[in-house]
């Protein structure tokens, strides 16, 4: 995860061998994918973060991956702006491990609605799930939920096997539990000043 630092730190990380980097607020996400573009280096971006539906379009424009698709209504309006890309966007699902719609994620049938939303939208390709461990929850504990999510999403969608989870603080027990995609910022790049 790169947000907060500049497109020269990417175009560094590129050289060293990162082929995918994750943004969160998309206009820092889109003047920067620009500026790594005209330094010549071509990462996979993904946009991490609440996406709202007027930024759709812009996403679209330089994000290879969004892996915070949280409703039905977010995935019908990355499909609407999809066509014309010249390759599928992939998706991912974002999950409320404990349920609470405060900090993004579908919970229950919204899950597996959002999910079918997107696997059956032209322009859009289900790759997986997304999540957050909930503050106040054992790492180990959110990631073995999330992880007995994605096992249901696989039986259904043989493909979506991307489970994007843990980062600086617990990318351990995300990968004890399966976890295909870390977000790796503050261990890094250093810590970030506190933007929010
Ligand atoms: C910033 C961010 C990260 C990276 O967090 P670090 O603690 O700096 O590693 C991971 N996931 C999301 C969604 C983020 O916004």
């Amino acid at each position: 995860m790169t947000k907060t630092y500049p497109a020269s730190d990417v175009v560094l990380l590129a050289g060293l061998g990162v082929t995918d980097v994750g943004e969160n607020r998309d206009q820092e996400a889109a003047a920067k994918a620009a500026e790594v573009r005209a330094a010549g280096a071509t990462p996979r971006w993904h946009f991490v973060g609440q996406l709202q539906r007027n930024k759709v379009k812009s996403v679209i424009g330089y994000a290879d991956v969004v892996e915070s698709v949280d409703s039905e209504r977010l995935a019908q309006a990355l499909a609407r702006a999809a066509p014309g890309r010249p390759a599928p966007l992939e998706v991912l699902v974002q999950v409320s491990i404990d349920g609470d719609p405060e900090r993004g994620g579908a919970a229950g049938d919204d899950l597996w609605r959002t999910a079918d939303a997107v696997a059956g939208a032209d322009g859009l390709r289900l790759g997986g799930l997304m999540a957050v461990a909930p503050l106040g929850w054992e790492p180990d504990r959110a990631f073995e939920v999330l992880a007995g999510l994605a096992a249901r999403l696989v039986a259904a969608h043989p493909a979506a096997t991307a489970v994007s989870a843990g980062m600086s603080g617990d990318l351990e027990a995300a990968v004890r539990h399966g976890a295909t995609h870390v977000r790796i910022g503050t261990s890094l790049l250093g810590m970030r000043n506190p933007l929010r």
